[in-house]
């Protein structure tokens, strides 16, 4: 009986991937993956392991979800391990709940690996806590990816006026948005914030500046990358390890 693995890849290290997700990348037949952070990981395979390549990057999709279900489901039929490999988390906006329900549907057997999520462990590399005790209580993970045909934000701001740390995923080419509507609902425009691109890997590049000028700080960052605001990324400056 086929099984389906829907394995978190980790943010970007290769050793932030988990044993098992490691495990089941040796074992696989075919693995179906996105962009990754990391795409050395595919050499783990063994040899004769299929790649398929579903990718998609900040929401231009190469295939359309409902394509994605079906290969998965396609690749189940005909191979004993399908390895379902996504970056960070699977169900960190991963849509890896979708495709388990598209399975579940179809009583294909599947298991989820979680993986080490990047709205954690970038900050971690860039010297941020996401929590930090006298500093911040509370961290909320949000997407800023809105499709720029829609007129009204569904993203409800006014519920972040009260978040210590927000960390924005996808939000890049939204930044001038986030930080202007972060200050419109009473955030200081010093708060202090951060871009990171490519972090835990050895192109990672931080840009830390405040809501007022981190969209000028932040011209030409690549991405992947993500936004940190609060005042834990104050700590940097004191926790800043990674490119030491
Ligand atoms: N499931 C993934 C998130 C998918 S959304 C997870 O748990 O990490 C993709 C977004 O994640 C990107 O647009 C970016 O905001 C963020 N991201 C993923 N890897 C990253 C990295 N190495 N550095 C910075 N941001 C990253």
């Amino acid at each position: 009986m086929a099984k389906v693995y829907l394995t978190g890849a980790g943010p970007g290290d290769m050793e932030l991937l988990t044993v098992k997700a490691l495990r089941v990348i040796e074992e696989a037949d075919v693995i179906i993956y996105d962009r990754l952070a990391n795409p050395d990981i595919l050499e783990k395979a063994k040899s004769g392991c299929e790649f398929v390549y579903v990718g998609k990057e900040d929401g231009r999709h190469i295939m359309p979800q409902d394509d994605i279900n079906e290969t998965i489901y396609q690749s189940a039929l005909k191979h004993e391990t399908v390895v379902r490999l996504k970056g960070g988390d699977p169900f960190v906006f991963g849509r890896g709940g979708e495709e388990a329900a598209y399975l579940q549907e179809r009583g294909i057997k599947y298991e989820i690996i979680p993986g080490i999520t990047s709205a954690i462990s970038v900050p971690a590399y860039a010297g941020i806590p996401v929590t930090h005790r006298g500093v911040a209580v509370s961290f909320r993970v949000v997407t800023a990816h809105e499709s720029p045909n829609k007129k009204e934000s569904q993203i409800p701001w006014e519920n972040y006026k009260t978040d210590d740390t927000i960390v924005f995923l996808m939000g890049l080419h939204n930044l001038a948005k986030i930080s202007k509507k972060l200050i419109e609902i009473g955030k200081p425009s010093d708060c202090p914030c951060a871009v990171i691109a490519k972090g835990t890997t050895k192109d990672q590049i931080v840009v830390v500046g405040t809501l007022a000028d981190i969209v000028a700080k932040a011209v030409d960052v690549p991405t992947p990358a993500l936004i940190v605001v609060g005042q834990v990324v104050a700590l940097r400056e004191q926790l800043q390890w990674f490119e030491a």
